[in-house]
């Protein structure tokens, strides 16, 4: 009996690509610090599928963009630190950054944390990531009609109103109920109809910080969401932290696709990610709901979202460096 294989000629090529490409990916990981930031984001489940959908989605993106890209996730950045460490070409003790001169010349310092730039570049590269957000709540609150891409010169103006809402953009709001001294939120949605404050606070920090910087800004505008409630105390006060790392990467619990679909957007999901504030108190944390007694009162949202509930306003109203300070003194049994 002769038994006839059907070979699907179609198919053997795509079996090669996938076989091909895992093969890069084995040996990317086996590179040892060059395949280390690339092997710790394909690990890591916190962080969504997105930071490397730029590959697949942005088919323009030129040939020298791709490559500097690539060279950033394998960290061949040319650094001081680089040379020093790795190529040998830098002797010298000095590895301090060319720009600020304070910290050391790393890749990581250079894509978000040199003083000298945050007015500057990344004031830019946030700008120009925020402002499609924006747009996005403008066209549904139907004060623009259109929302240009990011890399377009135009700018938002500060302040959008018609008879559905008012959108204000990097505008500092004058407190009146409380000391506000972070006043300054990226952009505030006022919505009339669903009678709803939102705003948006965007980051972009390196890629290990991202929890600190959301837990960071949620603290820093606590005294701003208070006035906000007291201003309009008849709508939900909300802000939103949208934090993108410097690689692109943003926690799977944030969906920022979503964003567009006001008010369905970013779930409302525990922790700093998203902040509602109730009337019990400054900055409570909504208790996420548990699926299993056993597990989900042992989970980690649960206890961390009930522990910071059972601290005192003073304590949850203070910005990040304060609370830190505070924290180590704070005694629950008294
Ligand atoms: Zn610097």
């Amino acid at each position: 009996m002769q038994i006839c294989w059907e070979v699907p000629v179609e198919k053997i090529g795509m079996w090669l690509k996938t076989a091909a490409k895992e093969r890069d990916v084995e040996e990317l990981k086996a590179e040892g610090w060059q395949g280390l930031l690339l092997t710790e984001r394909w690990e890591d489940q916190e962080v969504g599928d997105e930071w490397l959908s730029w590959m697949s989605e942005w088919k323009t993106a030129p040939t020298h963009t791709r490559a500097e890209l690539q060279e950033l996730y394998q960290q061949l950045l040319p650094t001081k630190v680089y040379h020093h460490k790795k190529t040998g070409t830098n002797t010298g003790e000095d590895v301090k950054c060319r720009m600020c001169g304070k910290a050391a010349e790393t890749q990581a310092h250079v894509l978000a944390g040199c003083a000298a730039l945050a007015q500057s570049k990344y004031m830019i590269r946030h700008n120009a990531a925020f402002k499609v957000i924006f747009y996005e709540l403008l066209k549904d609150l139907d004060s623009v009609t259109t929302v240009p891409p990011w890399y377009s010169q135009n700018m938002p103006k500060p302040l959008y109103e018609n008879k559905r809402g008012k959108a204000l953009w990097d505008i500092p709001r004058y407190a009146e109920h409380a000391e506000a001294r972070n006043n300054r939120i990226d952009c505030t949605v006022i919505d009339k109809e669903r009678k709803k404050v939102v705003s948006l606070e965007m980051s972009c920090p390196w890629v290990s910080n991202g929890e600190i910087k959301c837990a960071e800004k949620t603290n820093k505008y606590a005294p701003l969401r208070y006035e906000l409630r007291r201003r309009f105390p008849e709508y939900k006060i909300e802000q939103q932290n949208i934090i993108i790392d410097a690689l692109g990467g943003s926690s799977r619990r944030v969906n920022i696709p979503k964003i567009a679909c006001y008010p369905g957007y970013l779930r409302n999901m525990f922790s700093f990610w998203s902040v509602s504030c109730s009337l019990r108190g400054n900055c409570i944390l909504s208790l996420p709901s548990t699926k299993t007694t056993t597990y989900g009162l042992h989970s980690f949202s649960y206890m961390a979202s009930k522990l910071w509930n059972s601290l005192p306003d003073s304590l949850r109203m203070s910005d990040f460096l304060d609370f830190k300070c505070k924290i180590l003194q704070y005694d629950s049994f008294s």
